[in-house]
């Protein structure tokens, strides 16, 4: 049918392997060093942190990745997801492109964070571990671990941005309906946290922070372990099963995208859409472009350096080579707190370097003003993350109305902004700064980049 909207999947055709992009590159990415030593990590060195499973899956070159059964049982909640096509935002562009789009607001917490939430959760469950720490930006993560702790019985700790955690006070509700406790970080309850609140009293914290946090409780306490909602191998890994149906969907459709988008923090929502299609271009060939959009006040993929880095502000991780901003790097208060990383995971980075992707950044009244528009068509307001991505998919859909060509555009609707009403409300009474990174500040940062590796 011409004018169909939606294709939905049953639920039998839920994926039943996760697709490992490494096992199709040209190039191996640069392997994880250890600080100390600059020598590659075994997965020995993650034991600490994570269960050996998940650290198998971060360092396999295996093309498919069984999902477990109890996995894909709880997907099923809301697996697959729909994939629409914006007819009405297409006509309201007047557009000859073709937009599509993957919905993972449908998600139990409101984005893609549950795909791998539920899969980590599940492998410390297997492993015995009985408590997790982990952080949050805008408490998408937080919420969504949450959830997925409740389901297995795990106790879950989630240190929570500060500004975020002001920002958005339903979150820290939410997790708490998990029966998880959230904290504002940088807080009082770790050795990392008081020091740099000594330093730094008014911190509205960041990212790399609240990393350090969570990390310092995993790797001090042997019954805890720690969990990352993005960024890693792993974590992409699990977000293919959205590429994968999308793949599906795109033949229900009759379609193939040209160009994918997707919005870009440490990565995962985009990699879980575009790796799929990306490997087929790998092994067949395709004229296929992919787009990550960024926030110009925290650009990690445009004006990052690519080095090796540490993952957080305390440097307790391992070191990744990867685009940043400096691990001392704190980005202003900006709405999309999932979108405030200083770093880009380590397998984003290297596409990008490989020339197999493209990078744009745009600041947020831009952005908002692109979800309102794609709200006021198709009726589903976006997670200010995930107008980054509507941005990127409609400035595509302009650039085929100028040049004439009915393109096929997809994009990943990585979340619903029903908790970040707040955001709309100070965008629409004009008071959202659009504001750029602080030169002075990222060139300190990236003064500080660890000389191991580099
Ligand atoms: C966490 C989050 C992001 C950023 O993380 P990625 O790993 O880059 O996907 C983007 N959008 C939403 C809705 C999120 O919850």
């Amino acid at each position: 049918m011409s004018d169909t909207v939606k294709y939905i999947l049953p639920e039998s055709e839920i994926p039943k392997n996760w697709y490992n992009i490494t096992a199709d590159l040209p190039k191996a990415p640069p392997p994880v060093l250890n600080p100390g030593t600059g020598e590659p990590l075994g997965p020995d060195d993650l034991a600490p942190l994570f269960p050996m499973d998940l650290i198998l899956q971060e360092v396999s070159s295996e093309r498919y990745i069984d999902i477990p059964e109890p996995v894909r049982e709880i997907y099923k909640q809301w697996r697959p997801s729909p994939l629409y096509r914006a007819r009405r935002l297409e006509k309201a562009l007047d557009t000859p492109a073709k937009i599509y789009y993957k919905y993972e607001g449908v998600s139990p917490t409101g984005s893609h964070k549950p795909n791998t939430a539920v899969a980590q959760a599940f492998y410390n469950k297997e492993a015995g571990v009985k408590k997790i720490s982990t952080e949050t930006g805008a408490g998408q993560w937080g919420s969504s671990l949450a959830f997925a702790g409740s389901i297995f019985g795990l106790e879950i700790q989630v240190y929570m941005v500060k500004v975020s955690f002001e920002q958005k006070p339903y979150r820290k509700a939410m997790m708490e309906s998990f029966g998880a406790t959230c904290i504002a970080s940088p807080s009082d309850t770790t050795k990392f946290g008081k020091a740099y609140l000594a330093k730094n009293p008014d911190s509205t914290g960041s990212l790399g922070i609240a990393i350090s946090e969570a990390v310092e409780v995993a790797a001090t306490n042997d019954d805890v372990k720690y969990s990352l909602g993005s960024v890693l191998n792993h974590v992409l890994m699990h977000q293919t099963i959205v590429g994968s149906e999308a793949l599906k969907q795109m033949e229900m459709a009759g379609d193939y995208p040209d160009v994918i988008v997707g919005c870009t923090g440490g990565g995962s929502n985009f990699a879980g859409l575009m790796f799929p299609f990306l490997g087929e271009k790998l092994r067949d060939g395709s004229n296929l472009r992919v787009v990550a959009v960024e926030p110009a006040a925290c650009p990690s993929l445009t004006k990052g350096k690519y080095a090796y880095d540490f993952g957080d502000t305390g440097n307790m991780t391992p070191l990744t080579k990867m685009h940043t901003l400096g691990s001392t790097f704190v980005p202003s208060g900006f709405h999309a707190g999932g979108l405030r990383y200083h770093g880009m995971a380590p397998l984003i980075s290297h596409l990008k370097e490989l020339d197999l992707l493209e990078a744009y950044a745009f600041h947020q009244n831009a952005c908002f003003e692109a979800g309102v528009t794609f709200g006021r068509e198709e009726g589903i307001i976006p997670a200010p993350e995930a107008n980054h991505a509507v941005k990127g998919a409609i400035e595509e859909a302009l650039r085929c109305k100028r040049d004439g060509k009915s393109e096929t555009i997809l994009f990943n609707l990585c979340g619903h902004g029903h908790f970040d009403m707040q955001a709309y409300t100070e965008y629409f009474s004009g008071n959202l700064e659009d504001r750029n990174y602080d030169e002075q500040e990222l060139a300190m940062a990236l003064s500080g980049l660890p000389s191991v590796g580099n």
